[in-house]
């Protein structure tokens, strides 16, 4: 059940219209990395997780209806950034008001420029926001990344709070309003919060990597392929051990000498592999066992309920 409550999250507040900054804040409305891509990407995540991860599921919940109360921030942000245009034009038989608005600093024609900064405002939705991003293209389904399992999730959605973040870090650049700009440094700082909460979340499902169950091939699994020309720079990508599994890496230098050698890598018997193949199965067996317990163990074989009522 979803519950809505009048009062929004944040005190969200203007100092007067800007219609400009409220076509660039649509971003964060209907774009790719905006809130209403956060909340259906958690919403949608948090289904698999209902039996198999409930506390993962309490936490994507959680954070979905943040994120649409975030939504609701940027809406009624945007909405007041476009008083002038959203009243005026309603008040399409009486010229007069229009008129009065036009007199002094601002000139006709800077009103028109202003409420054409993004057309769809003025003839599509009467000034107010859109599912649109910043350039007019409408909000998909596309954006949401939903894969139903919770270390490849998270993972995504540690990504999502990062560019979610460094939009709003952008987006502060161009306006000097406080209120506003006190409003989007809240809402920068909660996908910092959250950012960690997925982390932590992460963390407490062991072993998280790689994401899934099968371990991977130690075959290639620690080659470098030195693919492009010019300069070539050692670092600890291709140089040392490799972050989770701590294998050395391989520096491939001449990649098709490689190639042609193994004919197509399906020859690399003699490798010597740091993670020993018979290990290898062994994990992919007992990960395999363990994770198709948990997942027999919290769907019940008989009838469903998705809710328990205590009656
Ligand atoms: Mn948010
Ligand atoms: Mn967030």
């Amino acid at each position: 059940m979803i519950y809505h409550v009048k009062e929004l999250q944040f005190n969200a507040r203007v100092s007067k219209p800007d219609p400009r900054f409220a076509r660039l804040l649509l971003e964060q409305f209907g774009g790719g990395n905006g809130e209403l891509k956060a909340a259906m990407q958690y919403f949608v995540q948090s289904f698999a997780c209902k039996n198999t991860y409930p506390d993962k599921y309490d936490m994507l919940m959680d954070i979905a209806m943040e994120e649409l109360s975030h939504l609701e921030i940027v809406g009624a942000t945007i909405q007041m950034l476009l008083t002038g245009i959203n009243g005026e034009l309603k008040d399409a038989a009486d010229s007069a008001e229009i008129n009065e608005m036009m007199k002094g600093k601002a000139t006709k024609e800077d009103f028109i420029q202003e409420a054409t900064i993004n057309p769809q405002f003025g003839v599509l939705s009467g000034g107010s926001p859109l599912l649109t991003d910043s350039n007019g293209v409408p909000w998909t389904g596309a954006y949401v990344n939903a894969n139903g399992d919770p270390t490849v999730d998270l993972r995504s959605n540690i990504a999502a709070e990062s560019r979610a973040k460094i939009v709003y870090e952008y987006l502060l650049k161009f306006t000097d309003d406080p209120y506003v700009k006190e409003t989007l440094i809240f809402l920068m700082t909660r996908e910092v919060t959250h950012f960690q909460q997925f982390e932590a979340a992460l963390d407490t499902i062991q072993p998280n990597f790689p994401p899934g169950i099968l371990q991977s091939n130690p075959d290639y699994s620690n080659l470098y392929y030195n693919l492009s020309k010019g300069e070539d720079v050692r670092g600890p990508w291709n140089e040392g051990k490799s972050t989770r599994l701590k294998e050395t890496w391989e520096y491939v230098e001449n990649p098709l000498e490689q190639v042609t050698e193994t004919c197509g890598l399906t020859k690399m018997k003699d490798k010597k592999t740091e993670r020993p193949k018979n290990k290898v199965k062994e994990m992919d067996e007992k990960l395999s066992k363990e994770r198709s317990k948990e997942v027999k163990d919290a769907n019940p074989p008989k009838d469903q309920q998705w809710t328990n009522y205590n009656i």
